[in-house]
């Protein structure tokens, strides 16, 4: 039986005091929350701030992107080891905007979740058409390059571990949601991948979420479907009452 799994991706907002204001709001609110795990992953330099909030609370830290790189002359990148001492335990890797605003590819998205693996930290891959990709009818295929890509060099077990998020490029921070039948479809498809490529029992151990336009309102119709096993949220994370009222329909 998987575990649900909620996570708020803030993306670049909240600075330190905003996110410190946001968990005086919303930890009460899902004080009694059980049967889900909660992540929040904030930019960088909130990442100590909301650490130092969660500590005693059964919500997870998370960073939104890391370098595949051990530390070295990168400038502006932040290593592995580094979110680990931040007290990060996941990490978004591939998210789209990642790879459709900073160029980020398929070969260096898979880079960056075996260096994560590496340090123990769990990653959340995204993937994800685009409407273009969609219309042409290449969900699928661009879910499959950008899966095995993402989890290349893994073991079955590293696999089972890990978070998938499937993030239909058309439906992020478009208010345009996909249908949740037909997430369920493309999501129990990516299911299928895992289990040719890993086995079945890393398929049916590891998490698959869905992301895009995710709110309150529609959140029950996605965990209602039998392979989607939580979401990633952008903009309804960003309110404490909408992110709380999510967490606790999972
Ligand atoms: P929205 O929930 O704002 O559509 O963003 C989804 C997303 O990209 C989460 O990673």
């Amino acid at each position: 039986m998987r575990t649900p799994v909620i996570a708020a991706n803030w993306k670049m907002n909240k600075t330190q005091a905003a996110a410190r204001q946001f968990l005086a709001d919303f930890l009460p609110r899902v004080a009694g929350l059980e049967g889900v795990e909660l992540i929040i992953c904030p930019p960088f330099t909130a990442l100590a701030a909301v650490a130092e909030g969660l500590r005693g609370s059964r919500v997870g830290l998370g960073a939104q992107n890391m370098s595949e790189k051990d530390p070295g002359a990168y400038t502006g990148e932040v290593a592995g080891e580094m979110l680990v001492e931040a007290g990060c335990r996941y990490v978004i890797l591939g998210h789209s905007e990642r790879r459709h605003i900073y160029g980020e590819t398929d070969q260096l998205v898979g880079a960056k979740v075996r260096t994560a693996v590496r340090h123990g930290l769990i990653p959340i891959l995204c993937i994800g058409e685009t409407l273009e990709e969609r219309e042409a009818g290449k969900t699928d295929a661009v879910n499959r390059r950008q899966l095995l890509a993402g989890l290349e060099g893994l073991t079955a077990g590293e696999v089972a571990g890990a978070i998938i998020a499937y993030e239909p490029v058309w439906a992020i921070g478009t208010g345009k949601n996909c249908d949740p039948g037909e997430a369920q479809r493309t999501i129990a498809a990516v299911r299928a991948m895992v289990a040719e490529a890993f086995g079945a029992d890393a398929a049916a151990r590891v998490r698959i979420q869905y992301g895009g336009s995710v709110k309150p309102g529609n959140i029950g119709s996605y965990m209602a479907q039998p392979d989607i096993d939580g979401a990633l949220v952008g903009g309804a994370s960003l309110d404490p009452a909408s992110f709380a009222e999510i967490c606790a329909a999972a």
